[in-house]
């Protein structure tokens, strides 16, 4: 029998992988962390830092190298998020609406044309881009948009309408919006009712798309810019429609996944970091003449998260291992490994301000911040309750998948 599997580190599949892993990690030692903590007090994107991710072929790690990228897969995304959330997951955010929601997806389904125009330019951190599907009025009911598109006689289309809390929508405090954006907008109803959707690529410049607010004084993941967008009669030339019009919704749930993975994996991060600190501390920190480790509430904490944390890494990872990026059909794992990390790492990130005791409870010690930070995992790229939803809408139609 070939015992080869008995090595495989599900989380460094390949050497590349293992590579990978080991380059994110220095950056993120060397460069991100020393940053992290001013620039979530602040509430300031770190824009020249995340522009530098492109020199070592990380803002576009799903895109074909011949267009500038890392042609690699959605394990290599899961690794460099999880990498970047041990630190910075607001950061992480950015990568992940730029990289994961505007970049894979154009990479995916764009056509020769917009690949060889926009990709080496998002690819290098020319660009940053952004994804808008969310709306003022409609979030878990995304089918349900407002925004619209029309296409008139000369071939253009006008969009009008909103989008709200999209990550990178603007790149400064001064109305600056991001350089390219991935918007999503209704331009028919199908015979049973149902949006029809279709994929624009935005502009900067464009006449009529604009910031109307950024959204300050977040929770958590403050680093990160958050703002609503505006299209008030905003022209868009017919080379920058995706596919074709009223397509898109292929695009969007085929994307969902990754974003999904990508959450779960920005978890692992945040409960690895966290589990650090409580350990480490539990065997530095003395109370009543002995270590608090001694204490069997505190190993309940440890013991608890580690298992867990355990749990949802190879979830993560089985889960990234089966994802195709061409193609969509993983949406029961996409959906139950988000909700089932992005949960764990909020609560490990409480167990270890528990542990840390009033040490926790401050920015210094960072574990506050990824406490806050993870909290948007259970509602960003789909609510708690959508994964819900769709799981057991999903395993009515395949009640085999329990079995296989
Ligand atoms: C920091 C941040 C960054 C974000 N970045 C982006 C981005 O880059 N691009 C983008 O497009 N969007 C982005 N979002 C939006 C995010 O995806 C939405 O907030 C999310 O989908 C939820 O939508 P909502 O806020 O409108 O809540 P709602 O959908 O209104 O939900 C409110 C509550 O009702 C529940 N609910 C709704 N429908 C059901 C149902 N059928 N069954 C049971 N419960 C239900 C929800 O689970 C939730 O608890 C971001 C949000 C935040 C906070």
């Amino acid at each position: 029998m070939n015992e080869d599997w008995r090595t495989l580190d599900i989380a460094n599949p390949t050497e590349e992988h293992a590579m990978l892993r080991e380059m994110v990690r220095s950056f993120v030692i060397d460069e991100v962390e020393p940053q992290a903590l001013e620039y979530n007090r602040d509430e300031k994107f770190n824009a020249a830092l995340f522009r530098s991710l492109g020199e070592s072929g990380l803002l576009g790690i799903s895109v074909p190298s011949e267009f500038g990228g890392g042609g690699m897969d959605a394990t290599a995304v899961a690794i460099i998020n999880e990498e970047l959330s041990y630190s910075d997951p607001a950061f992480c955010l950015a990568y992940l609406a730029h990289d994961q929601l505007m970049v894979n997806n154009l990479a995916q389904n764009g056509n020769e044309d917009q690949k060889s125009r926009i990709l080496p330019k998002v690819c290098s951190g020319e660009w940053i881009g952004c994804m808008a599907m969310s709306e003022p009025d409609h979030g878990t009911d995304v089918l349900g948009m407002e925004t619209s598109a029309v296409q008139r006689d000369d071939g253009n289309w006008v969009i009008n309408g909103r989008k709200m809390w999209i990550t990178n929508g603007s790149l400064d405090d001064d109305g600056g919006t991001a350089d390219i954006v991935w918007l999503y907008a209704r331009t028919g109803t199908d015979d049973r009712g149902r949006a029809e959707i279709t994929t624009f690529l935005v502009e900067k410049g464009t006449d009529g798309f604009s910031v109307g607010q950024k959204i300050f004084d977040k929770l958590g993941m403050r680093a990160s810019n958050t703002a609503e967008l505006v299209f008030e009669d905003c022209v868009v030339p017919p080379e920058n429609v995706v596919g074709s019009p009223g397509e898109s919704m292929i695009h969007m749930m085929r994307n969902l996944e990754l974003e999904r993975l990508g959450l779960a994996a920005m978890a692992v991060g945040i409960s690895r970091r966290c589990l650090s600190a409580m350990n480490s501390y539990a065997s530095e920190r003395k109370a009543f003449g002995m270590e608090i480790r001694d204490f069997g509430q505190i190993q309940r904490h440890i013991a608890e998260s580690w298992a867990e944390y355990r749990a949802m890494r190879a979830y993560v990872y089985d889960t990234a291992r089966q994802i195709d990026l061409a193609k969509s059909g993983n949406r029961l794992d996409s959906d139950g490994v988000k909700l089932f990390a992005t949960t764990i790492a909020k609560n490990i990130a409480d167990r270890a301000i528990q542990v840390l005791g009033g040490y926790g409870y401050v920015g210094e010690y960072t574990v506050e911040r990824l406490w806050r930070d993870a909290k948007l995992l259970e509602i960003g790229g789909g609510t708690l309750e959508g994964h819900q939803k769709n799981i057991a809408r999903d395993l009515r139609a395949d009640h085999d998948a329990i079995e296989r």
